[in-house]
């Protein structure tokens, strides 16, 4: 009969090693804290072209986040900085728009591919000798003990931590493990993205037509490596899922995509493959139970309306994060009732907010009434007048508008 291995002890089990999980490994690591982050996705896959598509919008308080865990460096070269931003209504002039002069800022934001995303924190917990990365593997349950929990693993391996967090995204196998609800909704909507070469260049500009199915962004990426210019694209659509553009021929996604872009642009052509994700909001009714804790989409899961989802998600960790690093290095009890306390206090208003506004703004921008329409054609049009208005929502695009977290403790 074969021994049995012998369980790794440590002081936190991350469940969930996407970009939520690995920073919050890459800061427990910084600071101090050992930590094992389990993922069931194969790293070689979720770095490839082939399996997310995504791109993120990272604001300038995510970007604070992403260097104090040691991986913004090796990110930068790859990070399109976001330098206007030009908002229109179903292809119209453009409404609203923040242009570079408005800020002293060096950007609004970065456009990040979530594959080199990953890729620089995966890079970054290999450097850190108190984390261990585990990938592929899947936590197949929990067992929770008054000073432990036990973590069981596919593989058979076993974790016995003081705290598991999890950071397992919007279906959260943690979550439902925890025997926490949900609440939240379906809006009927998809959002296909692909990456779009274009014959000229986007000049870090940032485009987002407001049509009746959903907003159509077109976000800057930096050129690929034969110089040629691209964006991504996030396609909001509403509707049958048959009917989507996820399965039109290329010749017909293309042309409809030269009638949608603007004509500055020049010639317009999908690269690569087109990614569809169904649209909806949750939000967990506890982000903790006992030794346990939700952080980021297995928290609460956004509309990408507003391109938030994963900004709010890093102050959970940055909050987090830094609760853990006190505890640590003044001996308390890491999965201790009063952290859990602390942690949930300090991020619940900030995140049910954020879900709330996306909400809202969903509702008012992704509408076929015409009543609507010409609300917020007149409501765009008023805030590129009120500068105050102008100066709050830029604050909230760059990220800063919400509650930042300090990021005390966490040693580069
Ligand atoms: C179209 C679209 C555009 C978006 N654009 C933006 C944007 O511009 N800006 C922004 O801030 N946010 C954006 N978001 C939101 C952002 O993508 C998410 O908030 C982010 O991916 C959440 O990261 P996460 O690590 O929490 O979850 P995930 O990325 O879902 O990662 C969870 C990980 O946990 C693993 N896992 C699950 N269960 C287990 C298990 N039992 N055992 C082991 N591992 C497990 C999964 O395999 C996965 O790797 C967008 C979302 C969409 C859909």
């Amino acid at each position: 009969m074969a021994a049995k291995q012998k369980a790794i002890m440590t002081d936190v089990t991350i469940v969930g090693g996407g970009p939520a999980g690995c920073t919050m490994a890459a800061l427990l690591g910084a600071g101090g804290v050992t930590a094992v982050c389990i993922d069931q996705d194969d790293p070689s896959r979720t770095m490839g072209h082939d399996f997310d598509g995504r791109t993120t919008a990272i604001s300038y308080g995510s970007r604070r986040i992403i260097d104090a865990a040691g991986a913004w460096n090796s990110l930068k070269a790859q990070a399109c900085p976001i330098k206007d931003i030009k908002i229109t209504e179903s292809g119209s002039p453009v409404l609203l728009e923040f242009l570079r002069g408005d800020t002293d800022a060096e950007a609004f934001g970065w456009i990040v591919e979530n594959r080199l995303l990953r890729k620089s924190l995966y890079e970054r917990i290999a450097s850190l000798k108190n984390i261990q990365h585990i990938a592929p593997s899947k936590v197949t349950g929990f067992e929770q003990g008054k000073d432990i929990v036990k973590t069981f693993l596919g593989d058979g391996l076993e974790i016995h931590s003081k705290l598991v967090i999890g950071a397992d995204g919007r279906n959260s196998f943690t979550r439902t493990q925890m025997g926490i609800a949900t609440r939240g909704w379906d809006y009927n909507q998809r959002a296909l993205v692909c990456v779009i070469g274009h014959e000229k260049p986007h000049n870090n500009t940032a485009v987002e037509d407001f049509r009746g199915a959903g907003p159509f962004a077109i976000l800057p990426m930096m050129d690929d490596d034969k110089g040629g210019h691209r964006s991504a694209l996030v396609w909001t659509e509403h509707g049958k899922e048959d009917a989507s553009a996820l399965y039109w021929d290329e010749d017909v996604f293309n042309a409809a995509l030269n009638e949608r872009f603007p004509t500055s642009y020049g010639a317009v052509k999908a690269t690569g493959k087109r990614f569809c994700y169904p649209l909806g909001l949750i939000h967990a009714q506890s982000y903790t139970a006992p030794r346990m804790a939700l952080v980021a989409d297995a928290a609460h899961g956004i509309h990408p309306i507003a391109g938030q989802g994963l900004n709010i998600g890093l102050r959970d960790i940055a909050v987090l994060s830094e609760l853990l690093i006190e505890a640590k290095s003044s001996g308390q009890d890491l999965g201790g009732d009063d952290i859990l306390m602390a942690y949930v206090s300090r991020r619940r208003a900030d995140n049910m907010a954020m879900a709330g506004a996306t909400d809202i703004l969903n509702k008012l921008f992704s509408n076929d009434s015409k009543s609507l329409r010409a609300l917020r054609i007149a409501g765009l049009k008023m805030v590129q007048k009120i500068g105050p208005a102008r100066r709050f929502f830029m604050k909230q695009a760059m990220g800063e508008g919400g509650q930042i977290p300090t990021l005390r403790g966490q040693k580069k």
